[in-house]
């Protein structure tokens, strides 16, 4: 408990201003009380040496008083008559007379022979010797004495004066008690206690009259030694003690003061500093409090906000009004709230936004996708994903840039962010992939609207004054139809919309077989590693054959996957794979060989063809590439001119600069090269001057069309014109019937290949079919 409160930094500032302030205020009372008494013992040293004088000066009038008494008796002539004739009864009243006027308290008459006439205080002593001849000594040798003397237990102050007629007939003498009553008047006039004591010869001190009390008076008589002045210090009392002139026997006065009473003014001051000190603590106490709560509640308020932002609550200002120490504090704390929320909101919207698109990104995607599922199941609604990617979007990437691909894929968000509901969600997750949660949508809704997607996506995009067609595939998954949880949903979305994409339908909703065939693509791949080591892969040879005169000109050799289980696997199945992990540099270098060696058959036979070999955009950033080429060639003896490589126009155009570089090291060495699939690749007039190229060929996209779509002949006729002008020979890929070919050769176009021509056939089925056609065409021409 009490660690803890001095652990509060408000108790400690109390505590040590408290501590502080008693320390000095305890060494200043101290200080003063030490000086007070230093004070007090000087005052009272000072009273008692005034008292005395005081005190010598009464003695002294006490004495002239007696004095005069006792000689103005003396001359009177009727005391003289009474003592010349020994008239008693005269004397003693004469005597009593005279004592009266001055309130003598003894009053006696002495024969010089020294015995007594009379003593008022003992009438019975007539005749018996006076007891203090000492006394009488001094007044024949001065002419009178004063001093005291004892009468039993009493003390009296006696003058004696001769009674002259003219020469000394007797002795007068007059005494005053030393009693209480002389105290008092020594009190009065000198505001000193005083005690009077006196002894005779081996007789302890006694008290004679006092202004103190008994005990004291007892005290003092214990602390009395010689007859001394001296000064007595006993306890509280601070004595005096003056010897007074005696006459056998010892008497002293003992003036007194008490240190309680010197010091009783300086009391009532210490009481009142007392009292200041008392209330000076309690001020501080308060004041403290005050000033270090003055420190302590703004910081508890920045302590509040601090926990409160740890909340992530940025909203809320600190508000304090004080000092201005504090309000700049509190101030500089909210500049750093704001910086800090401002900062806060930048990070979130990295975090959960795609900064191309402004649109969520997949983690906020996903998110949302998982509440919608918790709130469909409570509410047992349907919630539905369009998982989309753009169709050959890499192609527009690679061929116009990375900045047009990224204006392409604005205008996208932007089309379908217009096209759904205000509550739906739309994100890019990444590349040319976005996705749509349909909230309380069915499948069948969700289908319509991907329909409506694609749709939207068909009509071309205008970008830096280029037009492009963009095209989509979407797939659709729904809970609870197709998956109770956000993951499933995605990956059977996914599965579903690289269905839509291999059957190029725009729209797939998923169905668990679809499922099953993206498993076995990734278990394929596995299986390809070792499919050459196993023999499994083949070629096929379709070939190309001249317009106008109907020769055949060389074959394009494509591979085959014999899978042991699977049966004929398609390239398009295993290719993109095998580029996407590099193994396709293995798969190119076997066909390079195979084809090599077949061609060289071929010529061995006397039939020579020329063989065109599909590489891929992978085998460019080969730098071996051509010592696999001259490699093969060199091994089967085939001349250079009898291979012809393809390169696809994307190809070529997503890295333009080593396509030029290769293409030139391939004709180097004299072997021909072609472009592929012309026509979907976005290439530029520029490049293909620049590439060492023989051939081109058109993509069969544009020969399907080509009898139906005016535009589509328009753009084979400009090609075949641009091709003929740079030198090049120019192929019509995928050509189906004879109307094609027939408008073909009137375009002009050199030579045609596909299903029209003859379906890429293995080597000895093509042997039959060259042998059956060369046979058919010598029967037509004789
Ligand atoms: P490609 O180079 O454009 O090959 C022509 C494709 O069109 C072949 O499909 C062929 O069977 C098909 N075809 C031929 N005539 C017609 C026709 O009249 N109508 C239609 N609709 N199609 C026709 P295939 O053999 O499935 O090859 C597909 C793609 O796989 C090829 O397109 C090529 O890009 C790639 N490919 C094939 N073999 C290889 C290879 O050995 N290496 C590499 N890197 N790629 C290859
Ligand atoms: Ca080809
Ligand atoms: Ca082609």
């Amino acid at each position: 408990m009490i660690v803890r409160l001095l652990q509060s930094l408000q108790s400690r500032i109390v505590i040590f201003f408290l501590v502080l302030l008693a320390l000095v205020q305890g060494v200043a009372l101290a200080l003063l009380q030490k000086a007070n008494e230093r004070n007090a013992r000087q005052h009272i040293r000072q009273e008692l040496a005034v008292g005395e004088r005081i005190f010598r000066r009464l003695s002294e009038q006490n004495a002239g008083r007696l004095t005069q008494a006792v000689e103005i008796l003396a001359l009177d002539f009727a005391f003289r008559q009474a003592v010349a004739t020994h008239d008693l009864p005269t004397i003693q009243s004469v005597l009593l007379n005279h004592g009266a006027r001055i309130q003598a308290d003894r009053m006696a008459l002495i024969a010089l022979d020294r015995r007594l006439i009379t003593d008022s205080l003992d009438p019975q002593s007539a005749g018996r010797a006076f007891a203090l001849p000492q006394l009488v000594e001094a007044a024949e040798r001065d002419g009178r004495a004063t001093g005291i003397v004892m009468h039993g237990t009493r003390a009296y102050q006696v003058v004696l004066v001769p009674v002259l007629a003219p020469t000394p007939i007797a002795w007068a003498m007059f005494g005053l008690l030393v009693d209480d009553r002389l105290a008092k008047d020594v009190r009065t006039v000198s505001a000193l206690d005083v005690a009077f004591f006196g002894r005779t010869a081996g007789e302890p001190w006694t008290p004679l009259g006092a202004t103190v009390s008994a005990s004291l008076q007892d005290r003092f008589a214990h602390a009395l030694e010689a007859p001394q002045r001296t000064v007595l210090e006993l306890d509280e009392n601070h004595a005096l003690v003056i010897p007074l002139t005696a006459y056998q026997a010892d008497v002293v006065a003992v003036l007194s003061s008490s240190m309680e009473e010197a010091m009783a003014p300086f009391q009532q001051l210490g009481t009142l500093l007392v009292v200041l000190v008392a209330g000076s603590l309690a001020a501080c106490v308060v004041g403290s409090i005050f000033i270090a709560r003055g420190v302590t509640r703004p910081l508890s308020a920045l302590g509040e906000m601090t926990r409160r932002m740890e909340q992530g609550d940025y909203a809320q200002p600190v508000e304090l009004t004080g000092p201005h120490e504090v309000s700049e504090l509190a101030h500089r704390f909210n500049l750093m709230r704001e910086a800090i929320a401002a900062r806060e909101a930048q990070v979130t919207r990295l975090a959960y936004r795609d900064p191309l698109s402004d649109l969520p990104n997949r983690t906020l995607f996903n998110d949302r996708l998982r509440v919608a599922i918790e709130v469909a199941k409570r509410s047992a609604t349907a919630v539905t994903v369009l998982l989309m990617d753009l169709d050959r979007f890499k192609n527009i990437n690679d061929a116009l840039g990375h900045h047009i691909g990224d204006l392409v894929l604005q205008q996208v968000a932007q089309r379908l962010t217009g096209l759904v509901r205000k509550s739906d969600t739309t994100a890019r997750l990444g590349g040319d992939e976005f996705a749509v949660l349909l909230n309380s949508a069915g499948v069948e809704e969700a289908h319509s609207v991907a329909q409506k997607i694609v749709a939207l996506l068909e009509q071309p995009i205008e970008v830096s004054q280029q037009t492009l067609d963009v095209s989509a595939s979407i797939g659709v998954a729904g809970f609870p139809a197709h998956g109770e949880d956000a993951d499933t949903l995605m990956r059977h979305a996914d599965a579903a919309m690289y269905a839509a994409k291999r059957a190029n339908i725009g729209v797939a909703v998923y169905d668990p077989h679809m499922h099953e065939r993206r498993e076995e693509e990734l278990s394929l791949l596995s299986e390809l590693r070792q499919a050459i080591d196993w023999g499994e892969l083949r070629l096929v040879y379709q070939p190309k054959v001249d317009l106008s005169r109907g020769e055949l000109m060389g074959v394009e050799a494509l591979v085959r996957w014999q899978h042991p289980t699977k049966g004929l696997v398609p390239p398009d199945r295993f290719i993109p794979f095998a580029e996407e992990t590099g193994f396709v540099r293995t798969i190119t270098s076997w066909v390079i060989d195979a084809a090599v060696k077949q061609a060289a058959a071929w010529r061995a036979a006397g039939r020579p063809l020329k063989v065109s070999v599909n590489i891929s955009v992978h085998d460019l950033q080969n730098p071996e590439l051509v010592e696999v080429l001259t490699a093969s060639l060199e091994r089967h003896r085939l001349p250079a001119s009898q291979l012809l490589l393809e390169i696809t126009e994307s190809g070529v155009m997503r890295d333009a600069a080593r396509a030029i570089e290769m293409l030139k090291r391939v004709d180097e060495v004299g072997v021909g090269c072609a472009i592929d699939d012309f026509g979907t690749g976005y290439s530029s007039l520029a490049y293909i001057k620049q590439l060492k190229v023989d051939e081109l060929k058109i993509d069969r996209s544009f020969i399907r069309t080509l009898v139906s779509d005016p535009k589509d002949r328009a753009i084979v006729l400009s090609t075949i014109d641009l091709a003929h002008n740079l030198g090049l020979v120019v192929v019509a890929e995928g050509v189906e019937d004879g109307a094609s070919a027939q408008l073909l050769r009137e375009l002009g176009c050199d030579q045609m290949q596909g299903y029209h021509v003859s379906q890429p056939l293995d080597a000895a089925a093509f042997e039959t079919w060259a042998a059956a056609r060369a046979a058919g065409r010598r029967s037509s021409i004789s």
